[in-house]
């Protein structure tokens, strides 16, 4: 039985991951601040070495797949927003190596957004430390006249280009590490964005060719299909799921 590792499993594209993997055999371990098998504030740098520590003892050092679905959006402070989407996704992925080496066709799937492309982020300091793996000058860089957009679509932005580095090493280790950049999906967090007396607009003003919201099921099927035999040869890539947008 393939063991997988599902973070922010309890809630929107997380849960309908792990029903569809669970529905397909797999054992899954899942990974949440609440009703999940390990509980952990993937926020704080003492709950990731928590959580890593219970997972790798959970699956006894060996990982089938990994799918880091665990985000927050601008309805968080500018710092936790930083510390959940890069280094809750980032720290496991690179935490997890070992074992997915260990693993079956091993492969992960880390969670991007089309976001990442809709402003030019690439130079500015707060993506440049969350590349360095330096979290406190991210806090910093957000300090520093940052707001919801540049922090939520920055870390999402710095998760793809940091699967895209991992490319080479983590290919000839036979490890596969994709991401998928999903657009608007109606789940809590899309509806919080909605609310939202600031973003809801931008996000229902989205230009979305197909003409309506994502569903999470729609984005679970694929981080399946990328995690599957059918993809055995797509690596460092991140594919697009927004309806057109
Ligand atoms: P969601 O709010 O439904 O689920 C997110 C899950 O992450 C929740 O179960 C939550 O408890 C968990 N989580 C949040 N903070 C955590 C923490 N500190 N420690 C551990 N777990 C934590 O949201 P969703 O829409 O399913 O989002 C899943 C992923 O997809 C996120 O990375 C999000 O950024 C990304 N995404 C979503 C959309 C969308 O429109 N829904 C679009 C692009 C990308």
């Amino acid at each position: 039985m393939r063991t997988t590792v599902i973070t922010g499993s309890a809630s929107g594209i997380g849960a309908a991951t792990r029903a569809r993997l669970e529905a397909a055999g797999d054992r899954v371990i899942g990974v949440d601040l609440r009703d999940a098998d390990i509980l952990a504030d993937l926020s704080k740098a003492e709950g990731r070495a928590a959580a890593l520590r219970e997972i790798l003892t959970a699956c006894d050092g060996r990982l089938d797949r990994f799918g880091p679905c665990a985000g927050v959006n601008q309805s968080l402070p500018l710092p936790t927003i930083a510390s959940v989407n890069y280094f809750g996704t980032v720290e496991l992925i690179d935490g997890l190596f070992d074992a997915l080496q260990a693993g079956e066709a091993p492969a992960c799937v880390a969670i991007c957004s089309n976001s990442a492309r809709m402003s030019p982020f690439d130079e500015t300091p707060f993506v440049r430390a969350l590349l360095a793996g330096d979290e406190a000058q991210a806090h910093a860089a957000l300090a520093d006249g940052g707001n919801g957009f540049l922090a939520y679509a920055g870390s999402k932005l710095a998760v793809g280009k940091a699967v895209r580095h991992r490319a080479d090493a983590w290919g000839r280790a036979g490890v596969r590490l994709n991401a998928i950049a999903p657009g608007a999906t109606r789940t809590p967090l899309l509806e919080s964005t909605l609310a939202d007396p600031q973003y809801g607009r931008f996000a229902k003003e989205l230009p979305i060719p197909l003409g309506r919201f994502g569903e999470p099921e729609e984005i679970a099927g694929i981080i399946e299909f990328l995690l599957g035999p059918a993809t055995a040869f797509v690596h460092g890539a991140i594919w697009y799921a927004d309806g057109g947008t």
